[in-house]
């Protein structure tokens, strides 16, 4: 058993580290550092209910300060590791201390890709991964202010829905030729497009960002290569997320895309793992390796993590799952479509509630889900089993997607 386990990042998968390593009986030292200056806080409402008001601060921290304290966890908050010495078994913060560790947890997140264009430094510009991002971004949204949002993926269409609640003017900016292609198939795309569009956000796909002009160092406009010129006294950058793994880099762990990991959440050196987002992990049920950026995912490496770290050998292999909330749609997309030879959709767009389902070679292996809850739970055990549909049966809603056998 480890005497010492240091966690490095206080984000989503740190905090479940923490919760399972002590609820399965850990009772050596806990530490956990975190570059932000707040307790691990959940970032999905960042774009949608906390962007638009509608929800305080003190409720998107994952536990309580209370929590901390009662399982006795030395959380060093506002600080950075800087180094893993991996020989000395310590890592260096960011103010030179060192820590030593029997057992090192990386859970370190992502960071969002900047923009290489000219004037992507002005004021104004933003990109949104943290609370203090939010708070920015929120104190510049005014009604009737004109938002550029480049970049229609889950993000950029979250804060365009909510940019919209709060009264201002959006423009979302894609250079795929529909939004959200990395994830979904067109069909949704389509219909997310209409209902933005139907919402009054303006998308405009093919659309390449060429510069950013600004007046007095503040940004007032995004010019595109196709020759648009799109006002704006806000932008936001939504361009994806890279991850964080330069401190794993640093020490000579193996990364690509990610820290690579093996089922147990090991990475190439055994006293240290990783989890969540800065993650690269072989999916068995895939049958490749896959850096997935979800709660879920974080949530159960987290718990992984912990499990192997306290000696309880565990495999990490779920059907992975994600959910984005626009207006009043709840796209829930479970499982990894790419690959697919086949799309059934299941329902009517028109009436906002439909799923799209990926089959490869006749097996479910994945399904995007708008305000469809049903399908969305019976799609688990049916992905998960590596089941094969009929796809008559599959497109004819009436039929529940368990009885498409
Ligand atoms: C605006 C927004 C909306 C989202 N919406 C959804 C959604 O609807 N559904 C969904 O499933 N997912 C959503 N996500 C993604 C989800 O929040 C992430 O996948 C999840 O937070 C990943 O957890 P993590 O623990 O890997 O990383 P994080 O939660 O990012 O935590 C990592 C922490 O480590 C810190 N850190 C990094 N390097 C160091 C270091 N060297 N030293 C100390 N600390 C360090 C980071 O600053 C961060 O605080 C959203 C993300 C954002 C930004």
């Amino acid at each position: 058993m480890y005497e010492h386990i240091v966690i490095a990042g206080a984000g989503q998968a740190g905090v479940q580290a923490v919760d399972t390593l002590r609820r399965k009986g850990f009772t050596g030292k806990l530490s956990m550092v975190g570059d932000e200056p707040w307790l691990p806080y959940q970032r999905p409402p960042l774009s949608k209910k906390y962007l638009a008001g509608a929800l305080e601060r003190e409720r998107l921290m994952i536990r309580p300060a209370q929590f901390f304290a009662e399982h006795q966890v030395d959380t060093q908050l506002g600080r950075r590791v800087s180094e893993i010495l991996r020989r000395e078994q310590r890592v260096r913060l960011d103010d030179n201390t060192l820590l030593a560790y029997d057992a090192l947890l990386l859970a370190t997140g992502s960071r969002p890709r900047s923009l290489a264009a000219p004037g992507a430094e002005l004021a104004g510009v933003h990109v949104l991964r943290t609370l203090a991002d939010a708070d920015r971004i929120r104190a510049e949204c005014a009604p009737g202010g004109r938002m550029v949002i480049i970049g229609g993926g889950y993000i950029g269409l979250e804060v365009a829905a909510t940019a919209r609640g709060l009264g201002m003017e959006v423009t979302v900016l894609e250079m795929a030729e529909r939004v959200m292609s990395r994830v979904t198939c067109l069909e949704v795309s389509r219909f997310y497009e209409a209902e933005h569009a139907r919402q009054g956000v303006r998308i405009r796909c093919n659309e390449t960002v060429r510069a950013l002009h600004g007046d007095s160092g503040r940004v007032r406009a995004v010019l595109t290569e196709e020759g648009g010129e799109h006002p704006a006294d806000i932008v936001i950058v939504a361009v994806g997320v890279a991850p964080r793994d330069e401190l794993a880099t640093g020490a000579g762990l193996e990364c690509d895309n990610g820290i690579r990991i093996d089922q147990h959440c090991r990475t190439s050196d055994a006293a240290i793992y990783a989890a969540g987002d800065c993650a690269n992990h072989f999916s068995p049920h895939y049958r490749r390796r896959l850096r997935l950026e979800s709660v879920d995912n974080a949530f159960e490496q987290g718990a992984t993590a912990a499990l192997n770290l306290l000696g309880i050998p565990t495999a990490h292999d779920k059907v992975p799952w994600f959910w984005s909330d626009q207006y009043d749609l709840k796209l829930v997309i479970v499982g990894v479509c790419q690959g697919h030879d086949t799309v059934v959709t299941r329902g009517a767009a028109a009436a906002r509630s439909f799923s799209a389902c990926y089959l490869r070679g006749g097996e479910l292996i994945a399904i995007d889900t708008v305000n469809q809850p049903k399908d969305q739970m019976a799609a688990r055990k049916l992905i998960a089993a590596h089941a094969r549909p009929d796809p008559d049966k599959l497109a004819d809603a009436a039929i529940a997607l368990r009885d498409t056998l």
